[in-house]
């Protein structure tokens, strides 16, 4: 409805959308306003000052060396896509829209998808309904996504003629198909790169910051004795710092005393013990 004057209500949700949650614009939802309506009310509030920063306008934040890097993986190794990529959290910061140009610009992504896109064009009436009668007879238990590439459709149009149809899949027939089965798993392929990068970021640091410590207990005149790792071989210092303290109990009494390995590799260790223990789950 455009021209409806904003309710306050609506004001508040807008700058609780942009403010607390850090929604982009395609996720705002404000009921019964428009995306452009949304657009140009947050550039008012942004000019009005009352979001706080937290929308800067056309801030471009340009991309880093890592970014574009990982982002040539999970295209060209994984086969991701840019709304996958920005939905799955995998590039933090980056929408949909910057990720799907800054893959335009490097060649990067599928080429038939592309390809499609290019040339996804409106059916005439004939075209149309003989892709009707498609959907009706022979194609109608074939996934959407298959019926798109084969028509040279976008997912989203055969999804509404088949709305429009009365012949939605059910939800226990989109599951049953091998699509669904495929981006499940490509979705759970993205979640095992995500957790595995951030491990990878949360060791680095950690490391990074162990060396510093160590350097400044070596001058130190009450510098713990080193102790090495058993796992990776490094040299540390028996300090709770690099070294988890345990408690073990017997019948002589209460023993303290510093764990064989590292933190980081003990962490390391609890953590694929915990991967190893899921999957054996989901197996059995
Ligand atoms: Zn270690």
């Amino acid at each position: 409805m455009p021209g409806n004057r904003w309710t306050k209500s609506q004001i508040e949700s807008l700058v609780g959308q942009i403010v607390h949650l850090s929604k982009p614009l395609p996720e705002i939802d404000i009921p019964g306003k428009t995306r452009a309506a949304i657009n140009n009310q947050r550039k008012r509030l942004q000019r009005a000052g009352v979001l706080n920063g937290s929308f800067a306008g056309r801030a471009v934040k340009p991309w880093t060396f890592p970014e574009l890097k990982r982002l040539t993986a999970f295209t060209q190794d994984y086969g991701f896509s840019a709304s996958f990529i920005a939905q799955m959290g995998l590039l933090p910061g980056r929408t949909k829209d910057s990720i799907g140009k800054m893959m335009g610009r490097h060649g990067l992504g599928n080429p038939t998808i592309k390809e499609r896109a290019r040339h996804a064009q409106r059916f005439d009436a004939r075209r149309r309904e003989e892709f009707q009668r498609f959907l009706l007879a022979e194609g109608r238990l074939l996934p959407s996504m298959l019926v798109s590439r084969q028509w040279g459709l976008a997912q989203k149009t055969v999804t509404a003629y088949r709305r429009r149809l009365g012949i939605r899949l059910s939800w226990r027939e989109a599951r049953s198909s091998d699509e669904f089965r495929r981006q499940q798993r490509k979705r759970s392929a993205a979640f095992v790169a995500h957790t595995r990068e951030r491990w990878r970021r949360w060791r680095e640091g950690k490391k990074l910051l162990w060396g510093k410590l160590r350097q400044e207990l070596v001058q130190r005149p009450d510098c713990p004795p080193a102790r090495v790792c058993q796992a990776c071989g490094e040299q540390w210092y028996a300090a709770r710092e690099f070294f988890h303290v345990r408690t073990r109990r017997s019948p002589a009494g209460v023993k303290i005393g510093y764990c064989r390995t590292c933190r980081l590799c003990r962490a390391e260790l609890r953590r694929r013990s915990a991967a190893a223990s899921c999957a054996m789950a989901a197996r059995g």
